[in-house]
């Protein structure tokens, strides 16, 4: 197995980073393996099937080139600020330049404690590692930016959570591990001259083309935001809720990261919260456009040493342009209307309150409306008036009616990682058999395939699987 390490990150210092070895997974078995995520980094499958891989990424051996450590940041939580987080279970094992001259870091999540662990574990149970898997993989294949995963091992090592479970390592692929929290606290800690390293960085490797410009790092977070708002756009359009919206996990290229007790809607609920212990629903699904907002807000006070003043003003309006282009091409785009017309945001707007009033599955009625089945719940008068105004609005197109067909079924999934999809797929994991977690990942590959031999993975949730509660320990 060859990697060809490029340690950027590593080269900022020790104010960024604590250098330090994995505690070494016991027992270790590679138990599941995305052979795309393998590709992005120059591998096969059969490298990381290698004893020497196993070794590498359960953390029992660091292989030439590569040097792992501990990163530090800090984030809001829930609202409040905490001044210093940063790893505390997972460690940057390098950084790696792929073929197309594309850096990708290799984090293990679960690594054992570091400097930054606060008195925890440093493990991540196998239960919450499956979970970042298989979603960091189903968002990438809808098209919604995300972190990437590369493989998942298994150890022995019990862990106490609510109850006992055993430890886990995921192998996450991002191009960077810097989030807005890392900013946050170079800026509050007043390391201005650290804060203007990280930025020239973060210019350097993610954002050159800001790099000539008259005020590269208000660009910069002008592009972040507007990143972060498409993001939060694509999560809005497929049901998709994070769950866990902290400033620390906010990736500054834009992209789902930090997967904890996120979910995907079955029956269309604007007010879903995915957190089992989000008691005031901050993160709920329909507040996530406004978090999203106030985070690139907490991110530009952590900015405020390199920018203009009037330029968080500009990136508040920055931010909504970026987010309703985004969305109303999205929803506009699952209706099957190609052509943008005054009007379109209420028919999407009208359809939502349907969907919720008479709680139906969200995925489900937009497959069915594109294959021109419409959702049995849905006959009735209220549905009526909006399938007349829909049927009105589509005589405005000029595309056939198979075309409107195929455009849709291009945009709206037929299978999506439903919680008890994930939940069947943990509980045989728990006793051995990842065979479902493999099942799970070769079916989500193709969202938008019909995948006859799989019809019943599209099926909304049995009576055990509908208002599963996600705690938020992992
Ligand atoms: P998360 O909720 O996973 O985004 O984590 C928030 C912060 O808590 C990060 O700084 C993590 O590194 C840290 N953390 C979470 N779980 C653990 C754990 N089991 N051991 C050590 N640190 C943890
Ligand atoms: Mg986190």
């Amino acid at each position: 197995m060859k990697l060809n390490f490029d340690n950027q990150y590593a080269l900022l210092g020790d104010n960024f980073v604590s250098l330090m070895p994995p505690r070494p997974l016991p027992n270790p078995r590679m138990v599941s393996i995305n052979p795309l995520g393998a590709e992005l980094i120059g591998l096969t499958p059969a490298d990381i099937s290698s004893e020497t891989a196993l070794n590498f990424f359960s953390g029992a051996e660091m292989i030439a080139g590569a040097n792992p450590l501990a990163m530090v940041y800090a984030g809001h939580q829930f609202g409040g600020y905490s001044p210093r987080l940063g790893d505390g279970r997972g460690l940057l094992l390098g950084q790696v330049r792929n073929a197309k001259n594309i850096l990708w870091d290799i984090h293990l999540k679960g690594a054992g404690p570091t400097p930054f662990c606060r008195g925890a574990d440093g493990r991540a149970v196998l239960r919450s590692s499956i979970r970042e898997y298989l979603a960091s993989e189903a968002l990438h294949h809808l098209g919604i930016p995300t972190s990437r995963a590369l493989c998942l091992i298994h150890s022995d090592e019990p862990v106490r959570r609510e109850k006992m479970e055993t430890a886990a390592g995921l192998i996450r692929l991002s191009q960077t591990h810097i989030r807005f929290g890392t900013f946050e606290y170079f800026c509050h800690t007043e390391q201005h001259d650290e804060l203007k390293r990280l930025a020239d960085y973060v210019l350097e490797i993610h954002y050159p083309e800001f790099r000539g410009e008259e005020n590269p790092y208000d660009q910069m977070l002008l592009e972040i935001s507007g990143r972060t708002a498409e993001m939060i756009a694509h999560w809005q359009a497929f049901g998709f809720a994070h769950g866990v919206m902290n400033t620390d996990n906010m990736s500054i290229l834009g992209q789902t990261f930090d997967y904890g007790p996120y979910g995907f809607m079955d029956i269309f609920d604007p007010g879903y919260i995915c957190n089992h212990s989000d008691d005031q629903g901050r993160y709920a699904f329909n507040q996530q456009p406004n978090i999203g907002m106030w985070n690139c807000l907490a991110l530009a006070h952590g900015l405020k040493p390199l920018i203009q003043p009037d330029t968080i003003d500009q990136m508040k309006s920055h931010y909504q342009t970026r987010f309703f282009a985004c969305y109303d091409r999205l929803m506009s785009g699952k209706l099957g209307l190609e052509n943008p017309q005054e009007g379109d945001r209420d028919l999407v707007d009208g359809l939502l309150t349907l969907l919720a009033e008479q709680a139906i599955d969200y995925t489900l009625f937009f497959r069915g409306l594109s294959e021109n089945i419409p959702a049995p719940e849905a006959n009735n008068s209220a549905f009526k008036d909006w399938y007349q105004a829909y049927d009105k609005r589509l005589e405005l197109e000029n595309i056939t009616p198979e075309q409107r067909r195929i455009n849709m079924l291009t945009r709206n999934p037929k299978y999506i990682l439903r919680n008890y999809l994930a939940q069947t797929a943990i509980e045989q994991a728990e006793q051995g058999d990842f065979s479902e977690v493999d099942r799970l990942m070769t079916l989500l590959r193709y969202p938008f395939n019909d995948q006859p031999d799989f019809d019943h993975y599209a099926d909304s949730p049995p009576e055990w699987g509908r208002h599963m509660e996600i705690s938020c320990s992992s």
